[in-house]
């Protein structure tokens, strides 16, 4: 814990501003072996975005805690960790991010004025992907697909085929993306509902998102799936548990007719 603690202070050292979201008793030795990498995927999205570090992003930072208390408890996150790290990063565009045991989020993010519940699910979603060991899955996935790459330009004995096999080891890892973020949205449903929050806010925290940021069209070289079809799956899933959706606004009625 005491390391993990002065791995903390360096990254709030280097400008981004962070928080323990939960404090708890790491498995020996687990949060160790990965604090330095973890430091290098903060340092290097702060280097790259700018991490603001004001009474702007304070707010933020507070709500996110406090959001994801209840929710963390529910992962198993604290027995191996100890604790989540969150973080605001500068890039405009809104989104969050999973990393180790770390969650970011964008200040475009912090400024789109979400919903208490509508956070909770993005809370939710990044907890999740940590939760379900994304991160290694998906460097794991690269590392398969390098090889498998690279042994087939060794068959071929040309790389006169590359490019195609990287066109296809990117619609691979693509795939593998959009399943991985299926897998977070429906686990972080879960989590946020069954800390206590709307899970009607996932649905409407994903079109908030997805109007003021990058256009998911979900096709083959796309690592999330559109955002209809994310929120075609939660709706899903809330009515498999028996919530009806919201009945339509009087602007959506006044549409139909
Ligand atoms: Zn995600």
């Amino acid at each position: 814990m005491l390391v993990v603690i002065g791995r903390l202070a360096s990254i709030v050292a280097c400008g981004i501003l962070a928080a323990l979201l939960v404090a708890g008793t790491p498995a020996p030795g687990a949060a160790h072996s990965v604090a330095p990498i973890e430091d290098r995927m903060v340092q290097s999205l702060c280097r790259t975005h700018g991490c603001p570090n004001d009474e702007t992003t304070r707010p933020w930072i507070d709500l996110i805690t406090e959001v994801g208390q209840p929710i963390v408890g529910r992962t198993s996150l604290l027995q191996r960790y100890g604790h989540v790290h969150v973080f605001v990063f500068g890039a405009q565009a809104p989104n969050a991010v999973a990393l180790i045991h770390s969650i970011g989020i964008t200040a475009g993010l912090g400024r789109l004025g979400l919903e208490r519940d509508e956070f909770a699910f993005v809370v939710a979603h990044e907890l999740a992907h940590i939760d379900l060991g994304h991160v290694q899955r998906k460097v794991d996935r690269i590392q398969t697909t390098t090889a498998i790459r690279v042994l087939l330009n060794v068959i071929v004995r040309s790389d006169a085929y590359d490019p195609l096999f990287r066109l296809l080891q990117e619609a691979v890892l693509a795939s593998f993306g959009r399943e991985l973020e299926t897998d977070a949205d429906l686990r972080g449903l879960k989590l946020m509902r069954e800390a206590g929050f709307n899970g009607e806010a996932a649905a409407t925290a994903l079109a908030k998102i997805a109007g003021r940021g990058v256009e998911r069209t979900g096709d083959l070289f796309d690592s999330h799936p559109s955002v209809t079809e994310r929120i075609r799956r939660i709706r899903e899933a809330l009515a498999a548990s028996g919530v009806s959706p919201p009945p339509p606004s009087p602007a959506a009625l006044r549409q139909r007719l």
